[in-house]
């Protein structure tokens, strides 16, 4: 069955003995579905692609923009503005001639999921929100798929097989569901995301490539699958740790009497978008000015913003907030006020705002003393996108500071408006 190509650029699998020429057939034959094709997606596709998986679907909405590139490693320069599955499909058919690539320009949902994943045989979950794991996962139990699962987050990240319907092959019992591991998604806003909280780049092509071998596993019904075993990698420590996952038998969805029986609404369930259409148009706006180059860049304010300088849509607070515009008079007016950086050092590294001071946040507790003096005077507070400093505005009323304003918006909101052309993090 193999072509002279073939076996030629196969040989080292088929010299394997327990892969050889028939589970390189099974290979090219095997339909795998990748969900994202970011930090994860890209080494999972690369190497599969390599490995000659011979179906491999992609579904991902968001076009490359250049702070990609520091750890999607399918993409280069050239690609940035492109549709990540056009460019990933470019790439890996260049890797592998023989590779049937099947793009999926969309957003996974209820609505799209069980359609998108019936053709395949293993559905791999390279995601980075908690509404597209629920529902992949519910998916994916209810079509009796694998779902071969990995996250990452700062220096750590974590591997597993979902199978309810396939065995753990060390205890011979049913395996676990995502849902069993994490019954409940987290409350909105408690856990950073990446773009929030950073990952160390090389750390998706740990976990990537750990996801890429167990599918291949999967694929060869090779050795012990990561079923009811959760393997944890920390890179800072060196560390990588195994833990048992048990099946819930109550479980909703994988459980015998399962309440779950279709997708649901899972922006509803997590209460978090599935989708940030500003994260789209972010990445979209990045490429635009990477393209533009640094002429452009400085140009203007940005015109989508409204008549006070705020993103279309923007619920002001008044009692509590004041804009980058507000806070740029009041400098130019050399008003008396205390202005407060409440970031991290790291952060202010990356730009800042001249005139203020750097109180971060997480030392409030111990560094309150320090503005006791203030106590009665004007203090306006900002953070890289706004939320941070109304946790600080808040802390310092309930200490019964008077006059204390978060800014709107942050510094992101002031580079685009007051100081365009600063840098976007
Ligand atoms: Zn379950």
């Amino acid at each position: 069955m193999l072509t002279n190509e073939q076996i030629n650029r196969y040989k080292r699998h088929l010299i394997l003995p327990e892969v050889g020429a028939e589970g390189q057939e099974k290979l090219l034959k095997a339909k795998v579905l990748c969900i994202g094709a970011g930090g994860l997606g890209c080494p999972i596709s690369l190497y599969l692609a390599a490995a000659g998986v011979g179906t491999i679907g992609l579904a991902d909405i968001d076009v490359v923009s250049p702070s990609n590139l520091q750890r999607q490693v399918l993409f280069g320069m050239h690609d940035v503005g492109e549709p990540k599955v056009e460019a990933a499909g470019k790439r890996l058919k260049d890797l592998n001639p023989d590779l049937k690539l099947i793009e999926h320009r969309v957003v996974v949902d209820s609505s799209n999921v069980l359609d998108l994943i019936k053709d395949y045989d293993i559905i791999i979950d390279g995601t980075d929100n908690f509404p597209t794991r629920y529902c992949v996962n519910d998916a994916c139990v209810i079509s009796k798929k694998p779902n071969v699962y990995g996250s990452i987050f700062r220096f750590e990240g974590m591997v597993t097989v979902f199978a309810p319907h396939l065995k753990n092959p060390d205890t011979g019992d049913q395996g676990p569901c995502y849902r069993c591991m994490y019954p409940e998604p987290p409350d909105p806003g408690s856990v950073p995301s990446c773009a929030e909280g950073g990952v160390l780049g090389v750390i998706c092509g740990t976990v990537g490539s750990l996801q890429a071998t167990e599918t291949v596993k999967l694929i060869l019904g090779l050795g012990r699958p990561a079923i009811g075993r959760l393997l944890t990698y920390s890179s800072a420590d060196m560390e990588f740790r195994t833990y048992k996952v048990r099946r819930d038998p109550n479980c909703p969805v994988c459980g015998p009497n399962p309440t779950i029986t279709k997708p649901i609404d899972y922006e509803q369930f997590c209460g978090a978008p599935i989708l940030d259409p500003k994260s789209l148009e972010e990445s979209k706006q990045e490429a635009h000015r990477a393209k533009a180059g640094p002429t452009e860049a400085k140009a203007a304010p940005d015109p989508s913003l409204d008549a006070q300088g705020l993103p279309p849509g923007y619920r002001l607070k008044p009692d509590w907030e004041v804009t980058p515009r507000e806070v740029k008079a009041m400098l130019d007016k050399k008003e008396k006020f205390l202005f407060i950086d409440c970031r991290l050092p790291n952060e202010v590294q990356i730009t800042k705002i001249d005139g203020s001071q750097l109180i971060p946040l997480q030392q409030l507790g111990q560094r309150v003393g320090e503005l006791m003096p203030h106590k009665d005077d004007k203090i306006v507070v900002y953070c890289r996108s706004g939320s941070r400093s109304l946790q600080f505005s808040q802390a310092l009323r309930q200490a019964g500071f008077k006059d204390i304003k978060s800014m709107a918006g942050g510094v992101l909101l002031w580079n685009k408006d007051i100081n365009p052309g600063g840098p976007q993090y």
